[in-house]
């Protein structure tokens, strides 16, 4: 392509809060319609707003860990439009003096290299209403009205719609391990606009279009793909770009206008005077610095540094926080990081699907792992009884050693017992060993198939396999 493009980024996220953010109605998704109402939340005459400080506080964390400065006195603004979701016919948000400014966020792209994203704010404002709409009426549920939304801002610095993926979906998981937020894209509880501009080199930016509420990254990255497509195509033609809101339309695959786009002045930004500006103090300051853990990405760097997982190791394990930190109890039991990782990733996690059970909810208990990974490493079972053990542990929730006694699974290791197994085995079949005999040792993995076979999987390998070979060779 022949033009530069520049796409810039506005996502809502929804605050996990008891209350609302001016009120002290529930924030509850899902509740019977219009039941979390008051005469604050639906703007009744009189009624004043009063600040959520548990919002404030997840509205500094999220500053915080974008790299924000944090503005010593934030303030809220009356932000004026009309519309039948905003029950006041204004939004209560923050304009001038938001929690945070100038931030960045340094996204991972494919190719495993990092860009720095700028972060132009982050502000808390009320959410609207919702509308729901079918063939016969409108109606209106108003208990959504006033519950906390956080809006991050950022500069127009991603290249694509590829680009933007990436940054909604590490920036989801960014969010999720502040657990400001569940993240939950369907539920709406992360929304993303999307704005896009392109202009040939050199240029700067161009003319912007703004797509309105991407409730998925797979959309973002789609609905933006499209614009560049569609803008290039514009200003190939020679005319120009019009700056305005579309819609992305799944069903088509394309955007459609929306309405022509407001600018800042539209508003009627005023500071809200039920309100005074909050002046985030050091004891705040220090409860959030407190709060500040090690984020997604330092933690996946880690993994492969000090514990040298595989890059796939480290980003299964770091994808979620509940994971990653179960994996650090495995590891503070004792266990070795390369084992736990490989089975966390492969038939723990195999198990856990099948069952659609969470990790750190689930029977598997650190200390219960860390046990299974001793039988195995004390050759007392076999890896693949291991697995079977395993899967008890979740069907009885009991520790593996008392499923290996209750079971009889204990690998046998006594050199009388196996020698007897593997005489049978190799009078049983006479042609094999004559093979092995003339050099074919492949042959030696049939006979210790049969031998698993004939014992049910709890002969311990390596002493059986020792005694096929001196049998057959040792007496040549
Ligand atoms: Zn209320």
């Amino acid at each position: 392509m022949k033009y530069q493009s520049f796409v810039g980024l506005e996502i809502h996220i929804q605050l996990i809060t008891e209350t609302k953010v001016f009120c002290s109605c529930p924030n509850n998704f899902g509740d019977e319609p219009n039941t979390n109402v008051c005469p604050v939340c639906m703007g009744y005459p009189g009624a004043l707003p009063s600040l959520n400080e548990e919002a404030v506080f997840k509205a500094l964390k999220v500053s915080r860990a974008l790299n924000c400065h944090i503005n010593e006195k934030a303030v809220f603004e009356r932000k004026n439009y009309f519309y039948p979701d905003m029950p006041k016919n204004y939004q209560i948000s923050q304009f001038e003096f938001p929690f945070g400014i100038n931030g960045y966020f340094d996204l991972e792209l494919d190719d495993g290299s990092v860009k720095r994203i700028r972060i132009h704010d982050v502000h808390l404002e009320e959410d609207a209403g919702k509308m729901i709409h079918d063939a016969y009426q409108s109606r209106l549920d108003y208990n959504r009205a006033g519950t906390p939304l956080l809006e991050i801002v950022t500069e127009p610095d991603l290249l694509d719609g590829r680009e933007a993926e990436l940054f909604v979906q590490q920036f989801r998981q960014l969010v999720r391990y502040l657990e400001v937020t569940d993240g939950n894209m369907e539920e709406g509880s992360l929304r993303c606009d999307a704005n896009t501009s392109i202009n040939l080199p050199g240029k700067g930016l161009g003319t912007k279009t703004e797509v309105k509420n991407l409730n998925s990254s797979r959309f973002v990255n789609k609905a933006l793909t499209y614009e560049i497509k569609r803008h290039a195509k514009v200003l190939d033609k020679g005319d120009s770009i019009v700056q305005e809101t579309r819609l992305w339309d799944e069903g088509s695959s394309t955007t459609r206008s929306m309405r022509s786009k407001e600018d800042s002045h539209d508003y009627r930004y005023f500071p809200e005077p039920d309100l005074p500006p909050f002046r985030p103090g050091a004891a705040l300051m220090a409860r959030v610095e407190e709060a500040m853990i090690e984020l997604p990405n330092e933690r996946k760097k880690r993994y492969e540094a000090e514990l040298n997982l595989t890059a796939d190791q480290a980003a299964f394990i770091t994808a979620e926080k509940n994971t990653a930190d179960w994996f650090e109890a495995v590891l503070a039991a004792g266990a070795d990081a390369s084992q736990a990782a490989g089975w966390l990733s492969g038939d723990i996690q195999k198990v856990l699907n099948k069952e659609g059970a969470a990790i750190d909810q689930s029977p598997f208990t650190p200390e219960r792992i860390k046990e299974l990974f001793d039988l195995i490493n004390s050759n007392r079972i076999s890896n693949n009884i291991g697995k079977d053990v395993l899967q008890a542990v979740f069907d009885e929730d009991k520790d593996p050693s008392v499923i290996v006694k209750e079971k009889g699974l204990e690998q046998v290791s006594d050199t009388g017992a196996v020698e007897k197994v593997v005489e049978e085995v190799l009078a049983a079949h006479p042609a094999v060993v004559d093979a092995i005999r003339a050099g074919e040792d492949k042959q030696i993995g049939f006979l210790m198939g049969q031998l698993m076979k004939a014992t049910g999987g709890k002969v311990n390998p390596q002493l059986a396999r020792e005694m096929i070979e001196n049998k057959i060779k040792g007496s040549e």
